[in-house]
């Protein structure tokens, strides 16, 4: 294969110190997040805390500046970059679910240190990276958190919620205000984030999911973050009755019902993707009624949550537009009704299409595969394209998928992902940054 070749006889002289710093970086983030189970950074506590100062550490080390934003995030850039010049952004997060792995979020921050830290400098595009907090929603049940706050993107519902699983906890404006964040600007929805110095943002992430360690490939090029259409509770009403005593044409069995509706779904799922549409169907909470339900009843009421995911608005539309209709069918074949409670959306977000193609391209000259892969999950990545950043984000194989103590990454598919990374850079830097235009006249942020 000629890209194999091509990949063998261009060997990365960086992969050993990056590999090294690497390994040094993640060590020391995983000592001061181990819980004895797994990692839990708790955002704006003090094992995240803890983490920023490792990154605190590292860039001391390097002779770089690392300084806290208004929105709490720490911004690390190089010692002679006065802040003025359009920059690229490399960010991702610190925090983690409770119990959680080392890699979610930190491999992002992690790439990009390496990067800044490389000399000589001239390589690459002025960067500076974002460690981003409280991207997970686990402790005040709001994503993103911190990258939000930088664009006005935090209501006072969200400010005022208390952390879960501790009904006297703390509100996320007080535990912001006690790691020293000044909520005002932040509650009145002031934006924080210097978008005219902001050139692009470009964040490197675990996949999270199987499709890379089972396609054999170390990186993906992710083109978009799938929004979501969600019921938390939709209500299969039919009617109970003796198990024993009702012939099968005189049942409204609520839970044959909601297996049609399934069985239904399924086929409308298979046909979708035959089309080519991007999308994913859950229903992750199924009940009967404990107070209620027997063996020997036939079940009266099943309640079951609903979320559809796709990159596409136009599909999460179809999508579940085809929910309705096969709960309509379902309804009219068996003598059952659907309740549905409110439903909630959360837009996908499209990442810059020519970002997105330059990896691609890249990619494919680093002899790399160069699929396209989207992502199921949010990521603040999401929160920089909507407010206008120029954004594109790369995925890296990792195994035992995340949220777990057992997510796992290789660190030769961590090196080779900030190789292209890398390489990435010194593209962009020739194309926006030399031919004789002066940083300061760089193009504006497209909105
Ligand atoms: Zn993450």
């Amino acid at each position: 294969m000629r890209h194999e070749t091509f990949a063998r006889a261009a060997a990365d002289p960086h992969a050993a110190v990056t590999r090294a710093r690497a390994a040094e970086l993640f060590a020391g983030l995983r000592r001061v997040g181990d819980d004895g189970v797994g990692i839990t950074r708790e955002a704006y506590a003090a094992n995240e805390a803890a983490a920023l100062d490792v990154v605190r550490a590292f860039a001391a080390a390097h002779r770089l500046v690392a300084m806290t934003d208004r929105a709490g995030n720490l911004v690390v850039r190089a010692a002679d970059d006065d802040g003025r010049a359009p920059a690229v952004y490399i960010g991702s997060h610190l925090d983690s679910v409770p119990q959680g792995g080392n890699f979610d979020g930190a491999a992002g921050v992690v790439a990009g240190l390496l990067l800044l830290a490389e000399r000589p400098a001239a390589a690459r595009p002025p960067l500076r990276v974002l460690a981003l907090r409280a991207e997970e929603s686990a402790f005040y049940g709001r994503a993103n958190i911190g990258a939000r706050a930088l664009f006005g993107g935090l209501d006072a519902a969200a400010l005022a919620a208390r952390r879960l699983g501790a009904a006297d906890g703390r509100t996320l404006a007080e535990a912001m205000a006690a790691a020293g964040i000044d909520v005002k600007p932040i509650a009145a929805g002031v934006p924080l984030f210097p978008l005219q110095q902001a050139r692009a943002y470009l964040e490197l992430h675990i996949e999270q999911g199987p499709v890379l360690e089972t396609a054999g490939e170390p990186v993906a090029v992710v083109p978009g973050i799938r929004g979501n259409v969600r019921h938390r509770r939709v209500v299969c009403r039919g009617e109970a009755g003796h198990s024993g005593a009702v012939p099968r044409d005189l049942r409204h069995d609520a839970v044959f019902a909601f297996a049609d509706l399934i069985a239904r779904l399924d086929r409308r799922w298979q046909a979708m993707l035959a089309a080519g549409d991007d999308v994913v169907f859950t229903c992750g909470i199924v009940a009967t009624d404990p107070a209620e339900h027997a063996l020997t009843r036939i079940p009266g009421d099943i309640s079951f949550s609903v979320e559809i995911r796709s990159q596409d608005v136009a599909t999460l539309e179809a999508a579940y537009a085809g929910l309705r209709q096969d709960c309509d069918a379902v309804a009219a074949g068996r003598g059952v009704g659907f309740d549905f409670d409110a439903r909630v959306d959360t837009a996908p977000a499209v990442l810059d299409p020519a970002l997105t193609a330059d990896l691609a391209a890249s990619a494919r000259r680093l002899g790399l595969a160069s699929r396209l892969l989207p992502s199921g999950a949010g990521h603040d990545a999401a929160v920089f394209a909507n407010a206008g950043v120029p954004s594109a984000m790369l995925f890296v194989r990792n195994q035992n998928g995340s949220h777990n103590p057992h997510e796992a990454m290789r660190l030769e598919d961590f090196v080779i992902a900030v190789r292209l990374m890398r390489f990435q850079l010194a593209a962009w830097r020739a194309r926006w940054y030399q031919k004789g235009a002066a940083a300061s006249s760089m193009p504006p942020v497209s909105p």
